[in-house]
């Protein structure tokens, strides 16, 4: 069934990574598959068998040719540095080469203890993993980079938290495991080979470009490039109200996909101050400092590459630090870009950011609902009926009015007429985006054994810029009664 395997990562020295067998589970059930992920990595499903890979996603088969590896990294969390953390309940597969070409980790997520385990069990709950399952797809259709969800499998085992709960295994595909937590795990142990080893795979596997340069452009390229991958990936999530929540340097990668889905969440009224995560006590992940704990992550990043930028150290300093400076511009110019095509501009004009910066006041000041606000632009084109509903977001309609007519004005420089407008408008602000208190209430429903609700979940979201027509409404947000105030990491 699965496509043939590469051990890039398993045939590293040993001290970048351990191998790890996975722990047997008792009853493992296919509960999630993502059959057209598994065709585009060339899985072979024609004689699909859902037991057989219920065996195979939960770690108690192994693949023919996979050689699992627990991956060795480092990181900063919540601002303190710990040098050594690790995949303590994730092994890594192998890569496999999808039908595009492209290198794929496939890695399996709550699969027992390995080396790096330290005092954990290994293991994950359901809860975690479907909400990283629909949080990811979501991404996904949503135009994000990302690590994606190929399967979840339920264990027929007991993990203990806060409660007891249904243990899972999910099975995620990444264009690498490699974040600035793997760099710092070397370069705070001065292993200068192997950060020479780790940079030239990244430059391989995401920025192959680069290979060329001579050796000191080469590395600073590594770093450039890694600052534009996350200023636009970080664009991408404040243009969606996404807060990710643990943005640790070990929930990093270097490739620029969101990784490591735990407590993250979608905003429902727009507040730049929100906080979900249960463990960020000092709201250092709140929505509005993700730009710049991006930019302070890539700061580590640089200080592990600083040897192959430059001999000179000094030197090495100054152009990482010229390199780090732009990430202000290319995450302004990202965001403006994002910003613009959410208000149907394809122009550009220098009004603009100010008419982006007094939309998000207003729907601050309302504290209108962040998707809703951006969906009903399109409504309010098209006549007093749809303005009424964008207008029911907000309290103030004075204010919102007054903003609408300049926007109009702005609107009649574009090339377009209110139909195409309307289009592009509902094909970049989404309808459906996975809100908490539906995440919640598939969890739920799940571990009680019914998976409908996470399936309608799951089909909804990964169609995000069509209205839905079901019996669930996935465009509404929660009732007072149904807000989810905290998200928690489940570990
Ligand atoms: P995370 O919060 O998912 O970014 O994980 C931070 C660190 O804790 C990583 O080294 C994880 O491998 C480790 N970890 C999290 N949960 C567990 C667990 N249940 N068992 C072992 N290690 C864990
Ligand atoms: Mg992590
Ligand atoms: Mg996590």
């Amino acid at each position: 069934m699965f496509p043939p395997f590469t051990l890039r990562y398993a045939r590293f020295p040993d001290r970048l990574r351990a191998p790890a067998r996975p722990a047997p589970v008792e009853r493992p059930e296919l509960v999630a598959f993502n059959r057209p992920l598994a065709e585009s990595l060339g899985f072979d499903l024609d004689a699909f068998d859902p037991e057989r890979a219920a065996e195979l996603f939960s770690g108690n088969v192994l693949p023919e040719g996979a050689e699992p590896v627990a991956l060795a990294y480092a990181g900063h969390q919540f601002g303190n540095f710990v040098p050594q953390l690790g995949d303590g309940r994730a092994v890594l597969l192998g890569e496999v080469t999808d039908r595009a070409g492209r290198v794929r980790d496939l890695q399996l997520k709550g699969s027992g203890r390995t080396p790096f385990s330290r005092g954990g069990d290994g293991r994950a709950p359901l809860g975690p993993v479907l909400r990283e399952y629909l949080v990811s797809e979501a991404m996904h259709a949503l135009g994000v980079p990302t690590t994606r969800a190929l399967a979840a499998v339920t264990t027929g085992e007991t993990v203990y938290r806060r409660v007891p709960e249904p243990g899972a295994v999910l099975t995620r595909v990444a264009a690498s495991h490699l974040r600035v937590g793997t760099f710092q795990y070397v370069a705070a142990r001065d292993d200068q080979e192997a950060v020479r080893l780790l940079a030239d795979e990244a430059i391989e596997r995401h920025y192959p470009h680069l290979a060329e340069r001579d050796e000191g452009e080469r590395y600073l390229g590594l770093l450039e490039a890694t600052v534009e991958r996350q200023a636009e990936l970080v664009a991408r999530w404040m243009g969606l109200g996404f807060i990710h929540g643990v943005m640790n340097t070990d929930n990093a990668a270097i490739s620029g996909e969101t990784i490591d889905y735990g407590p993250c969440a979608f905003m429902d009224a727009y507040d730049p101050r929100t906080v979900f995560s249960s463990i960020d006590e000092r709201g250092r992940y709140a929505f509005v400092n993700q730009p710049p704990i991006a930019q302070w992550n890539l700061a580590r990043f640089a200080e592990t590459l600083l040897a192959l930028i430059d001999e000179d150290r000094e030197r090495a300093i100054e152009r990482a630090t010229e390199v780090l400076k732009t990430f202000e511009e290319r995450f302004e110019a990202s965001r403006l870009r994002v910003m613009r095509a959410k208000l149907g501009l394809e122009t550009v004009e220098e009004g603009d950011a100010a008419l982006i910066a007094d939309w998000l006041a207003s729907m601050q000041a309302a504290r209108a609902d962040f998707t809703l606000s951006f969906r009903r632009l399109a409504d309010a084109l098209e006549g007093p009926e749809g303005e009424a509903r964008l207008a029911e977001l907000f309290g103030d309609r004075e204010a919102l009015d007054a903003w609408l007519s300049r926007w109009r004005e702005r609107l009649s420089r574009e090339e377009a007429d209110t139909a195409e407008l309307a289009r592009r408008l509902r094909g970049v602000n989404p309808a459906v985006i996975p809100r908490n208190h539906r995440v919640a209430e598939a969890i739920a429903a799940a571990e009680n054994d019914d998976f409908a609700p996470f399936e309608a979940l799951l089909a909804a979201i990964t169609r995000p810029f069509e209205a839905p027509n079901g019996e669930v409404d996935y465009t509404r947000p929660p009732r007072d009664d149904e807000k989810v105030l905290r998200t928690f990491c489940g570990t």
